[in-house]
């Protein structure tokens, strides 16, 4: 059952459990699995299943020593109907195309797939007695979608807690009020003064801080844990929407069990498009990935060239949770493609470190290019693809699924090999960037409906004037969970200098 390690070096083998508990090596490696995709997945039998019966199935290939009792308990209770969709992750035409959505849980982002069940698995981490008195508290810094989907994955989940940090007055009102509202009587939410990597510096010094995590677990039992998506107990539970969306296209009538499929996949940490790469180890009929950019092209740059730079300019995007210059899962990639040689990972992450920057050999570059396409979109070609998406297909995609759906419309098509588009928020959690795509603004009238009609103009600029004007051009409804935010009550106002960020992890363990 030790048959992960990290992706740096073999020198400790660790069960699946004990790797979900730990998050990150000791080397700074990943963990990963050598017996990944020893015995495949047979795909007929998931044909017309739910997608919580492929759900159990996937996770017990990739988490080994979690019985299949547990497993089906986990996925009842993060799959159920926290979710407004009862297929969990839905398939629908796009033109030619397909797009599988990934946004109809209780955050309405992707991350909600990964977060709801984490929590319960890692509740499910501890072995030892010693473990078993334990509680880990999750820390968090958030520029957004993460610490809303992590907040209400970890709510009330016994034996954790979850503490999150998000720079005051740098996140959209929607991001600000979702994590202010959170029930839940083990979470805390703190605003700091400064900006995200200011937030995200000061976790990590939390986490190094030998002293301070000494204290919290001789004086409350508390181990510190993130939750961020190097994490193999967040990666596992996304490659299942891959089986699903594949055996939905068989149940359509579209492939037949064993024809391959092409999916575009909107991606900054790399994290959405590996699990792609793990359905394929698995044995799902993969042909291609195509790896989806926004501005911050860094991964599309190493593709076609085989250099990763991290020494390049970061810009904000209106795709805020693809604005990333280290892919840090792009290292479990690495891995498997270059035969497992955990001593050319350990030396290109030195580069890394040392020379912000390393290259890969050419005929490993030249094997990665085989599965994995790639493309991005700017800021114009962003605000272009949700108009066109709209106008073709009378579907509206929010900005991060707008990059997928311009590259995908670049890629040249394959033919006979169906392409899914991965759809990673709902278009209600960023009302702005997509009404204003559409048209809907303060000044005219929007040009997204038909065109003999006069849509809306938006009289107040805030959010929710966007959200009620883009649900009224378009038909569609806003998830009631953000709608609703505009009269819900804070529960957390707080705002400290990062300075005082220890303070706020230490009486929040107290609590706990
Ligand atoms: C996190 C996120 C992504 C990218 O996910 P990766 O893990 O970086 O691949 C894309 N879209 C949305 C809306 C997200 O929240």
């Amino acid at each position: 059952m030790n048959t992960f390690h990290s992706t740096r070096s073999n020198d400790e083998t660790l069960t699946s459990r004990q790797a979900i508990r730990r998050g990150l090596a000791a080397d700074g490696g990943l963990y990963i699995d050598d017996k990944l995709g020893a015995a495949a997945i047979d795909v007929a039998p998931l044909v017309g299943a739910s997608y919580q019966r492929i759900a159990t199935t996937v996770l017990a290939a990739l988490l080994p020593d979690f019985n299949a009792e547990e497993l089906r308990q986990c996925v009842e209770e993060a799959y159920g109907t926290q979710w407004s969709d009862p297929a969990i992750t839905p398939l629908r035409p796009l033109g030619d195309d397909y797009v599988v959505e990934l946004f109809n849980g209780p955050t309405s982002a992707f991350k909600d797939v990964a977060l709801q069940i984490l929590p319960r698995l890692m509740a499910r981490t501890a072995q030892t007695p010693a473990e078993r008195a334990e509680k880990i508290m999750i820390l968090t810094a958030t520029s957004g979608d993460t610490g809303k989907a992590a907040l209400a994955g970890f709510a009330d989940v016994p034996g954790t807690g979850i503490t999150v940090f998000y720079p005051e007055g740098k996140v959209s009102d929607v991001q600000r009020l979702q994590m202010a509202t959170q029930t839940g009587g083990n979470v805390n939410v703190c605003a700091v003064k400064g900006n995200f990597d200011d937030a995200q510096s000061a976790v990590k010094r939390i986490f190094a801080d030998e002293e301070l995590v000494r204290s919290l677990s001789q004086e409350h039992q508390v181990t510190l844990s993130s939750a961020n998506s190097i994490n193999i107990g967040r990666l596992a539970p996304q490659v299942v929407y891959y089986f699903s969306a594949y055996a939905q296209l068989v149940e359509r009538g579209a492939i037949h069990v064993g024809d391959g499929v092409e999916f575009c996949v909107p991606t900054g940490n790399f994290g959405d498009v590996l699990a792609g790469y793990y359905a394929k180890m698995l044995g799902l009929p993969v042909k291609h990935l195509i790896v989806a950019s926004d501005r911050n092209n860094v991964l599309f740059d190493f593709l076609t060239t085989g250099t990763y730079n991290r020494e390049r300019p970061f810009y904000q995007t209106t795709s805020p949770s693809m604005d990333i210059l280290v892919s840090s899962n792009l290292e479990r990639m690495l891995y498997y493609m270059a035969d497992k040689d955990t001593r050319l990972i350990q030396m290109l992450m030195n580069d890394l470190t040392h020379w912000g920057a390393y290259e890969i050999p050419e005929p490993l570059l030249g094997k990665i290019r085989r599965l994995f396409g790639c493309g991005w979109a700017d800021e114009n070609q962003v605000r272009d693809a949700i108009r066109s998406c709209w106008r073709e297909h009378r579907y509206v995609i929010d900005p991060h699924t707008a990059c997928g759906y311009f590259v995908m419309q670049q890629m040249p098509r394959d033919p006979g090999t169906p392409r899914v588009l991965l759809s990673t928020a709902s278009p209600y959690k960023f009302p702005r960037v997509v009404g204003e795509a559409l048209g809907i603004d303060d000044t005219n009238s929007g040009d997204c409906a038909d065109d003999s009609t006069v849509s809306p103009t938006v009289a107040s600029t805030n959010d929710f004037a966007f959200m009620d004007a883009l649900a009224e051009v378009t038909g569609t409804a806003a998830p009631a969970s953000l709608r609703g935010l505009e009269h819900a009550t804070p529960r957390f106002a707080t705002t400290v200098d990062i300075e005082r960020m220890p303070d706020v992890v230490r009486q929040a363990a107290a609590a706990l």
